[in-house]
C-alpha cells in the first residue's frame, strides 16, 4: 500500500491560510488503511479545523467527503458533487490522488494534508516498513522475494557490504541489513546458487532515472 503521515496541523493552517470554504477529502484505500486519511481522520482534522477558526473568532466552512479512491477518475465524479459553493480543496489522500483532483478541478487549489511516505506494508499494529520502490524491473526472483533496492540502504545487487554486523544495518537504529535477509532466504530456499554470478548493474530507465512513467495496457482500453 501507499503509506503516508498527515502534515502537522500549524502546517495545514498555514496552507489553508484565509480559506473560508473548504472541503476535505479523504481517501477510502490506502491512506485509510494506514490511519491517515480515510473518513475518521478526515472528521479528526475536520474538527480541529472548526475548533481553530472557532477560537480565531473567523467564520469558516469545512464540510467532509472521503470517496473510495481519490486516484480513479469515476470516483472524483462524487466530489463534482459536492464541490459548489467551496473555494479550496484538501486532499487527505497521497500525492497521486491529490494531483488527480487538481487535474479534474483546475478551478479550485488543491492543497495537500498528508505527506507521501513510500510503498510499504503493516508490519504490525502502528509499524510501517518501506519495501518497493517501484522501480519498474522487479528483481524479487533473485533475491528470494528481499528487495535490494528498497530494503538496503545503498541499494546494493551484489552486497552485503562492509558495514552489515550481526544481521544489521551499518546505518544504525536497529534496520536489518537487506543482505543478510536474503542469504538466510535463499540459504531456506535452496537458492544461494542465485547470488554465484554478479549481478550485472540495474538498468535504471525502468524507475525513476528514466522522466515521469506511464503504463499503457492495450487490453484495457476502451
Ligand atoms: S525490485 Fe523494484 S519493483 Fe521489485 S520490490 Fe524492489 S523496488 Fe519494488
Ligand atoms: S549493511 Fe546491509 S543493508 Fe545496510 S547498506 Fe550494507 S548491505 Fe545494505
Amino acid at each position: 500500500m501507499i503509506v503516508g503521515e498527515r502534515k502537522p496541523f500549524e502546517e495545514i493552517k498555514a496552507l489553508l491560510g484565509d480559506s473560508a470554504r473548504v472541503l476535505l477529502v479523504g481517501c477510502g484505500t490506502c491512506v485509510k488503511v494506514c490511519f491517515t486519511g480515510g473518513d475518521k481522520e478526515v472528521a479528526v482534522l475536520a474538527s480541529q479545523l472548526r475548533l481553530a477558526a472557532a477560537k480565531a473568532r473567523k467564520k469558516k466552512v469545512f464540510d467532509e467527503l472521503t470517496v473510495e479512491r481519490q486516484c480513479e477518475i469515476e470516483f472524483v465524479d462524487e466530489v463534482a458533487k459536492a464541490l459548489p459553493g467551496h473555494d479550496v480543496i484538501m486532499s487527505m489522500a497521497c500525492g497521486a490522488g491529490a494531483q488527480m483532483l487538481a487535474s479534474r478541478f483546475p478551478q479550485v487549489p488543491v492543497l495537500p494534508a498528508v505527506n507521501t511516505t513510500f510503498l510499504g506494508v503493516l508490519e504490525r499494529q502502528g509499524l510501517f516498513l518501506e519495501n518497493c520502490q517501484g522501480c519498474g524491473a522487479c528483481v524479487l526472483g533473485t533475491f528470494g522475494g528481499i528487495c535490494p533496492v528498497s530494503r538496503c540502504a545503498k541499494s546494493l545487487f551484489n552486497g552485503p557490504c562492509g558495514g552489515s554486523q550481526g544481521g544489521k544495518c551499518e546505518i544504525g537504529g536497529d534496520v536489518p541489513c537487506a543482505w543478510a535477509q536474503i542469504i538466510e532466504r535463499l540459504t531456506k530456499l535452496g537458492q544461494l546458487g542465485n547470488l554465484k554470478a554478479a549481478v550485472a548493474p540495474k538498468d535504471w530507465r525502468s524507475a525513476r532515472h528514466g522522466g515521469p512513467r506511464k503504463l499503457v495496457r492495450e487490453d484495457n482500453i476502451l
